[in-house]
């Protein structure tokens, strides 16, 4: 018999912590990540009319249109097998997305479980974000003072000694995502918590231990 999906989404501005969270659910629980950033960065790369219409609009650090990200997630919701649960991880970012998110589930019989808040320090994050790389074979995570590879310029994962940083990191396209954080997405916390479906964790305490008040609030 198939179980229920756990569908859940990760909220928090850019650098929150959100893909490092839900990777830790991906291969600890058997969910999916569902990240626009990152079905649009492999649009840009694939050179997709998506990704050639996002491009300049992500590197800026602006949103990309309602209907293509509302598109990008229900078709990958109805291109993947069944699993313990999708993580919406940087969707839904304004009100009509999340109005969008709502009927997309409801269409395919699915509902939100959660809402889970990671809350930060903004200066934090900035020098979090503007940090950060990750290796160019495995996609394995780093950053400039809190995490280089053990054996300098090796991926400790795959071995590689190429990284890639986002364009969208360096301060100014990081300080629009904040802005675009804060006017468009933080609104559409009270249409969830009117539902009853927020939690809040914070996001600036260890990874494990972030990890761990996550998963206290889905085993509730
Ligand atoms: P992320 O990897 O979530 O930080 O997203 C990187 C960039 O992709 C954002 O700054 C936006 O330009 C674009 N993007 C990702 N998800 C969305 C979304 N749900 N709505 C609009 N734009 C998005």
């Amino acid at each position: 018999m198939k179980t229920v999906p756990l569908d859940i989404i990760l909220l928090g501005p850019p650098g929150a912590g959100k893909g490092t969270q839900a990777s830790t659910l991906v291969s600890g629980r058997g969910m999916v990540q569902l990240s626009t950033g990152d079905m649009l960065r492999t649009a840009v790369r694939d050179g997709t009319p998506t990704g050639l219409q996002a491009q300049a609009v992500m590197a800026a650090g602006e949103l990309v249109s309602d209907e293509i990200v509302s598109g990008l997630i229900g078709e990958k919701l109805d291109s993947m097998a069944h699993s313990a649960g999708a993580i919406f991880d940087g969707y839904p970012r304004t009100r009509p997305q999340a109005i969008a998110l709502d009927a997309i589930l409801a269409q395919r019989g699915r509902a939100l479980r959660h809402v889970i808040e990671l809350t930060v320090d903004e200066d934090a994050l900035v020098e979090r974000i503007t940090g950060r790389y990750s290796c160019a074979q495995c996609g394995e995570g780093y950053h400039d003072r809190f995490r280089q590879p053990r054996l300098a310029g090796t991926c400790e994962r795959c071995g590689s000694t190429q990284f890639l940083r986002r364009p969208d990191d360096n301060e100014q396209a990081v300080r629009t995502r904040m802005a675009e954080y804060r006017a468009k997405t933080a609104p559409i916390l009270p249409v969830y918590e009117a539902r009853g479906l927020v939690s809040r964790v914070d996001g600036m305490a260890e990874i494990a231990t972030v990890s761990a008040a996550i998963g206290a609030i889905l085993d509730r």
